[in-house]
């Protein structure tokens, strides 16, 4: 919770919240209430309250964007498309101009990550090959829509090369979710130039891949399998078989992935072809020429923020708490490292501890595999 974003318009870190409605079962309980009201971009929770708000504290906080998704019928009624405009298009302005991006969804399992992240059954429909996003498709697969929808509007000045990878880290261990059987030939697992076609079967074993760390990459995932798209469609259909993976994974697990972090990767090379492009959202953005750029982005469905002891207390649920937490915390550790960096230079040390977690590890360089 960022209280006081006072240098917002120079900060290149963007703290977003999302309301969501109250679901069907919190509706059912009388005591239960919406006690969070948005004004603008001030949310204010109103803890302690009588369900007729006469009694209790108020705590106000300020953020870069509030979403409230409370109420279809309201003007403010922020949906889908809302979301995704006022997080993800600012940083597909920023990764076309060459940048590193990363996007997280963060909160309590129930609050909503997968929801905004990815969306209710948005895949699906999507298939049908229609041109505008499911209503309801999160920010996502949006965001590789648009994408291919701006290398299209520029296909004439830009030539684009696009991998993905796609993986889950689970008591600080990393799946990968687009591990497919050798059997599959060009897709096979580590084929980092892999035709982009859509995929029909998956591997069922999914060993934990190892960190390294490389003289000049960075950290990188071993054997991490890397998958060029040339379509949205490929992007999708690949978005499809990890979800289906963690899902797959989560069944046998009592629920697994709301205690793992999942993480869609999209490596962007682009090469402008005649000199000058404009690849911003309006296309009024032009950049300098003759040049290719490449930029790293992570979208991040974190694991469930809730503590260790509404996790559960046997050994395995205690170990899982204790990696989600050590992750979590760590990624709040970098985050205020990266975001007050003048106070972590003066205060002579300019640490960031991103290596006590694998988490914030691997997203240090953002390479995540070899090559890159
Ligand atoms: P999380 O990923 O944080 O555990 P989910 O995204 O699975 O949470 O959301 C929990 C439930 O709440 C799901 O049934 C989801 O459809 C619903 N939900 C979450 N956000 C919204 C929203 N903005 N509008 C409507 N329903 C929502």
């Amino acid at each position: 919770q960022v209280q006081d974003l006072k240098d917002t318009e120079i900060s290149n870190l963007t703290v977003a919240v999302r309301v969501r409605p109250l679901n069907t079962q919190e509706c059912s309980l009388a005591k239960v209430s919406n006690i969070v009201r948005v004004n603008v971009n001030e949310l204010t929770v109103f803890a302690g309250m009588n369900a007729d708000a006469t009694a209790g504290l108020t705590h106000s906080f300020t953020y870069d964007h509030i979403f409230d998704s409370t109420d279809p019928d309201s003007k403010n009624y922020a949906n889908q498309e809302e979301v995704f405009r006022g997080t993800a298009i600012p940083l597909i302005d920023r990764a076309f101009q060459g940048y590193n991006a990363c996007l997280f969804a963060y909160g309590q399992t129930g609050s909503g990550k997968s929801h905004s992240m990815m969306g209710i059954e948005a895949l699906d429909d999507d298939a049908s090959g229609s041109s505008i996003p499911h209503p309801e498709a999160g920010i996502i697969p949006r965001f590789c829509r648009e994408i291919f929808n701006r290398l299209e509007r520029n296909k004439h000045s830009i030539r684009a090369e696009i991998e993905i990878s796609y993986f889950e880290i689970y008591n600080e261990k990393i799946h990968d979710l687009l591990c497919v059987t050798q059997s599959e030939g060009n897709n096979s697992i580590g084929n980092n130039h892999a035709a982009s076609t859509p995929i029909t079967t998956i591997g069922n074993s999914r060993p934990a891949l190892k960190v390294r760390e490389h003289p000049i990459w960075g950290p990188y995932v071993v054997d991490l399998s890397i998958h060029p798209v040339d379509s949205y469609e490929a992007m999708r259909n690949w978005l499809a078989v990890g979800n289906s993976q963690r899902a797959t994974a989560a069944t046998g697990m009592n629920d697994k992935s709301s205690r793992s972090h999942s993480i869609f990767n999209i490596v962007l090379n682009l090469m402008e072809i005649d000199g000058e492009s404009s690849c911003n959202e309006t296309g009024t953005d032009s950049y300098a020429t003759n040049q290719t750029r490449r930029s790293r982005i992570s979208l991040v469905d974190l694991a469930g923020s809730e503590r260790i002891s509404t996790v559960g207390s046997n050994g395995d649920r205690i170990r899982e708490g204790v990696s989600i937490n050590k992750s979590l915390l760590t990624l709040g550790k970098v985050i205020a490292a990266l975001a007050d960096a003048k106070k972590s230079t003066t205060n002579g040390s300019g640490f960031v501890p991103y290596r006590e977690s694998v988490l914030t590890w691997l997203l240090r360089k953002r390479s995540f595999f070899l090559g890159q």
